[in-house]
């Protein structure tokens, strides 16, 4: 070390923290973890459960109106049913006019269809996956921005009523989809949806709706995935899949769809359980997220 001059020190120091290597706040796995065993624990989130509905429904509210006191809940009837979409705002330190929406579906399907076992058929899914790993990505990173204000303004949405798509003629995503109805003044620069992302093999391919139509923004994840070298992330392209980016999409806005694909075996079976969850996806998939937040100042 004595033989390096100070002078290259002090550049080598510079370069290690240029640019994309730099995340502000770290992403802890371990207690986005815990965010998932708490939805399981009260229970499925399905329209067939409303109490343990109404619980993480609370404890989504409580635990954002810890961060910030700009939530609200949207409540919506559609399709004969109620839902309710959770909205949380965290103004932007230099550019509070952009902004960037970061989504996850927080409802759970209420079958079981794809179980080997016939009998379970019926039986709502535990969702601690499809459902409770993007929930809990979101509330990891209201907890971030509380430690390092963003750039720009991030706005988190839970969204209801996504996994009844196929079920009695139902699509998919009618919350984000009353969303983007109810709300049409909001026009986020940017949007991802995560969901899917715990599994301890977590594999993202580009899906096809967000390679056709949010291109850059798409490219722009990938590569802060190589700056920070995960593997999480899949060069291949996946298929198209009917998720909450899409109404958004059709409104002619830039947002992508990270989700897991092919499908984990155990997807839409009482298997969806938390022993498939891993907080080192977690965290990767946390830690993207969290550097194109804050580096949204730089492009
Ligand atoms: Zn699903």
């Amino acid at each position: 070390m004595k033989s390096i001059p100070l002078s290259l020190l002090f550049f080598l120091l510079i370069c290690s923290n240029w640019g994309f290597s730099q995340v502000n706040s770290e992403f802890d796995g371990s207690r986005a973890f815990s965010h998932i065993e708490k939805q399981v624990l009260f229970g499925p989130r399905s329209i067939t459960h409303p109490n343990s509905k109404n619980l993480t429904h609370d404890y989504i509210v409580n635990n954002l109106k810890r961060y910030t006191d700009k939530v609200t809940s949207q409540e919506f009837t559609a399709y004969g049913l109620i839902g309710r979409n959770i909205w949380a705002t965290f103004p932007g330190e230099k550019s509070p006019n952009i902004r960037i929406m970061i989504g996850a579906h927080w409802d759970t399907r209420p079958q079981s269809e794809l179980d080997e076992n016939k009998a379970n058929l019926k039986t709502p899914t535990s969702g601690a996956n499809d459902g409770g790993s993007g929930v809990a990505v979101l509330l990891e990173v209201a907890r971030a921005l509380t430690f390092d204000r963003s750039p720009t303004t991030v706005d988190l949405v839970f969204f209801d009523l996504e996994d009844l798509g196929n079920i009695d003629d139902l699509p998919f995503a009618i919350g984000a989809s009353e969303f983007v109805k109810k709300n049409s003044f909001y026009q986020p620069d940017k949007g991802v949806i995560v969901d899917m992302v715990c599994d301890k093999n977590l594999l993202i391919p580009k899906e096809l709706y967000s390679k056709r139509h949010s291109r850059q923004l798409l490219e722009e994840i990938w590569s802060i995935g190589k700056k920070l070298n995960v593997d999480i992330f899949s060069d291949k392209d996946g298929t198209f899949i009917q998720d909450d980016h899409l109404p958004f999409i059709r409104s002619g806005l830039n947002v992508v769809n990270l989700i897991h694909y092919p499908f984990p075996d155990y997807w839409h079976t009482t298997r969806d359980t938390i022993d498939k969850c891993d907080k080192e996806s977690l965290s990767q998939i946390g830690n993207v997220i969290l550097t194109l937040i804050y580096k949204q100042d730089k492009t």
